[in-house]
This record gives structure tokens, C-alpha cells and sequence, in this order.
């Protein structure tokens, strides 16, 4: 499985968490059925975004890259993230970039020009596959008119240089942004493999640039034998996104509330549709995982249709909220057992966790109420609260 990763200039958003948790679930659910996964994420280290953000810093690109890519592996720990067997970085792979676009020129699927050189869309006839839509008749984001059609996309951009620039038989110059993917899936992968995924954006023109790459290679068709693409995370009816300033990062939602009140509240949503973020969505969802660990505690062994649900439901093309209505269901009948193995594959848990750091906080606001602080106590609880721990205070003495 290869999902296509981020572009290291920026913290990851909420909108990020969306299409990441729900491949880590496929992942870990993939898993659980004994299937052997590798799941590839590229990291895209070389980009305007990237260079433009830097010189405005004053900071090199290269740092600026790691810096970011360090914070989004840590913000992917955070949520709990952790079925990615490897990320490839697209400037590690330049040899095997140059490599690629070097054999779509000789098969006469690409062209040099004074600027770069370009793919000739002209020569895939499974244009449009994934869209529906005519690519050859739709521009490409870089208009350059040394191009023969304004639909071919660049795969090599020439005589750039500078830092992450490299030496080509086409001059110096960096890749394009799609012939990344394509070089790291045929050199992990081969020309064809199982599952590629990313949000819904990519689908044109990023993967069907991919498809037009990897099939113009040696005809080898399908690339890909199933594509899933996750809907947009919306804020106030707009997609989330940094360009948009509307983002809200992982950081500060994770300082708001727990890993699972956010995972619990993306899965309530089927991937493919849009999902739309709200505090009070967010909040609710909390509530509802915290009424099932409430209610999660006597095991009164197993239930055999609640189960067979929630495996119908992921089988459904990861039906994550019909999953979730069986995860009630197991909950209601105390099947802790399947609780405790479906909170693995959904990456939250349902079984309270009476941890040491919750239990001295809870520790000390009874000390703080003794003492009546009580606006200390309420700030405490309230931020508990928020993060999906209910307290109920027992009466003061
Ligand atoms: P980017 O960093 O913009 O290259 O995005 C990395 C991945 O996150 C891509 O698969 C995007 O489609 C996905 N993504 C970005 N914003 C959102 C959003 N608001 N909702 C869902 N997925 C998103």
C-alpha cells in the first residue's frame, strides 16, 4: 500500500489526521486478517512551498524540510500512527528519479525542452481514468510555453540551482512533483502493486499523472488494483487547508483533547465523504467513547454477532461508522474481549485506563477542593472534561 505523504513546509492540520488515521486503520485491520502489509508513505522534501517558505525565514531549505518532517512524524506518534513500514524522502531517490524520466524519454512518452522536460500527454490513451474526465484537455499548474500542450506535465524543471538542485543530462535542475511517487513505488513496489491512497484533491491531475508515468513505462496496466481517496475535512463549509489559513495543527487539537476522543470522532465518519469539524462534534464524540468505557467493565463474555458486525462493516469498504454502531453494541453486551482487539485495529481504547498520571490528577483536585481552590479544581476538571475524561465530584465533607 503506498499513500501519498506530506509536504514538509508547515505543521500538519486536522485535515491531514483525517486521511492519515483512516490508512493506519486500513493498515492495522489489513494486518489483523493476516495479511502481510507494506505500507510506503513518500515524504515531499523538494517544492515551491518549500523553497518559498524558506527564503522568507531566511533559513536553508534543507533545514527548513527536516525541521517539518521531524514534526510531522511526531505528530503522527501522537495520534497513535504507527503502521507505516517506510518513508521514502523524494531527494534521497534523485538517481532513480533522473533514471525514470531518462526511460519515458526514450520511449517517447516525454520530451526535452530549453525549461525541462515534460511528459506528452498525448501519447497515453488512458487519459482520465480515475476523474472521468478528458486530462488532455484540462491545463497542468505550470504553464510554460515551451510545453507542446498545455495538459503535459513536467517531470524534470532545468536550469534551476541552488540547494536541492541536481546535476541532470537535461542540466541542473529538480523533479517534478509527480514523477516522485511513481519513482519511489517502482523502486519498493515494482510497476504494479495493491492499494495506492491520498485525499481526494489528488486525484487530478497528481494521480493520474502517476498513471500516466508508471503505465507509459511498459504498458503494464492496471498500476494500481484498488484506489481509495479520503473525503475533505471541512471547516465552516471550506476545505481545511494551510493555504486557506483555517487549519487548526494536530498540536493544538491534541492539546484539547486525547488521540482517541480524535480518532473516535474522524472514524465516525465513512472516509469518503466529507467530514465536518466542529468543538461541539469533537466534544460529543468524547462523550460517546466515554460512555462506552463507562460502561465497559464487567466482561460478560463473548458476543457473536456484535463481532461478525464490526468485521462486516470493515469489509464494507471500511464502513468505520457502521463499525462503530457494533463497538456499542459490544460494549452494551460487555464482550471486553472484542473490545480490547477491534480498540487495536481502530487505534483507540474503549477499556478505561485508569492510568497513574489521570489517577494523581484526580488526586489532586480532591486536594485542591479540600482546600477549597476551587477555581484551580474547576480548570482542571473542565479540561478533563473536554478531553473526553468525565468527572463527577462526590459530595465535599
Ligand atoms: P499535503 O500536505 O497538502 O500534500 O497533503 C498531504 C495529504 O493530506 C494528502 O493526501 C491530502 O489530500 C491530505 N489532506 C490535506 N488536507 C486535507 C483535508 N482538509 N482533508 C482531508 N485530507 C487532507
Amino acid at each position: 500500500m503506498f499513500v501519498c505523504g506530506p509536504t514538509v513546509y508547515d505543521y500538519a492540520h486536522l485535515g491531514h489526521a483525517r486521511t492519515y488515521v483512516v490508512f493506519d486503520v486500513l493498515a492495522r485491520y489489513l494486518r489483523s486478517t493476516g495479511m502481510e502489509v507494506f505500507y510506503l508513505q513518500n515524504i515531499t522534501d523538494v517544492d515551491d512551498k518549500i523553497i518559498n517558505r524558506s527564503r522568507s525565514e531566511g533559513s536553508s531549505y534543507r533545514e527548513l524540510a527536516r525541521r517539518f518532517e521531524a514534526e510531522y512524524l511526531k505528530d503522527m506518534r501522537s495520534l497513535g500512527i504507527d503502521s507505516v513500514s517506510y518513508y521514502a524522502r523524494a531527494t534521497t531517490h534523485i538517481p532513480e528519479i533522473i533514471d525514470q524520466i531518462r526511460r519515458l524519454v526514450a520511449h517517447k512518452a516525454a520530451y526535452v525542452t530549453d525549461t525541462g522536460v515534460y511528459f506528452d500527454i498525448e501519447t497515453f490513451s488512458y487519459n482520465g481514468q480515475l476523474s472521468g474526465q478528458d486530462a488532455s484537455k484540462r491545463k497542468s499548474r505550470v504553464n510554460d510555453v515551451t510545453k507542446h500542450n498545455p495538459a503535459d506535465f513536467v517531470l524534470w524543471k532545468s536550469g534551476e540551482y541552488g540547494e536541492y538542485t541536481w546535476e541532470s543530462p537535461w542540466g541542473r535542475g529538480r523533479p517534478g512533483w509527480h514523477i516522485e511517487d511513481t519513482t519511489i513505488t517502482e523502486k519498493y513496489f515494482g510497476q504494479q502493486y495493491d492499494i495506492h491512497g491520498g485525499g481526494l484533491d489528488l486525484i487530478f491531475p497528481h494521480h493520474e499523472a502517476e498513471i500516466a508515468q508508471m503505465e507509459s513505462l511498459e504498458g503494464r496496466h492496471p498500476m494500481v488494483r484498488y484506489w481509495l481517496h479520503t473525503g475533505f475535512l471541512t471547516i465552516d463549509g471550506e476545505k481545511m487547508s494551510k493555504s486557506l489559513h483555517n487549519s487548526i495543527t494536530i498540536r493544538d487539537a491534541l492539546s484539547r483533547w486525547t488521540k482517541d476522543n480524535i480518532r473516535y470522532f474522524i472514524l465516525l465518519s465513512h472516509y469518503r465523504s466529507p467530514l465536518q469539524v466542529t468543538e461541539k462534534g469533537i466534544i460529543q464524540a468524547g462523550r460517546a467513547l466515554e460512555h462506552i468505557r463507562t460502561i465497559s467493565v464487567r466482561d460478560n463474555g463473548i458476543n457473536p454477532e456484535g463481532r461478525e458486525e464490526f468485521i462486516t462493516a470493515m469489509e464494507s469498504d471500511l464502513n468505520t461508522p457502521m463499525a462503530m454502531a457494533a463497538i456499542q453494541k459490544l460494549a452494551d453486551s460487555g464482550d471486553i474481549e472484542a473490545l480490547k482487539a477491534f480498540g487495536e485495529i481502530l487505534g483507540i481504547d474503549f477499556i478505561r485506563n485508569n492510568s497513574v498520571p489521570l489517577t494523581i490528577l484526580q488526586e489532586i483536585r480532591s486536594e485542591l477542593r479540600a482546600r477549597k481552590e476551587f477555581k484551580l479544581a474547576d480548570m482542571i476538571r473542565d479540561r478533563m472534561v473536554a478531553g473526553g475524561i468525565p468527572i463527577t465530584d462526590p459530595p465535599l465533607k
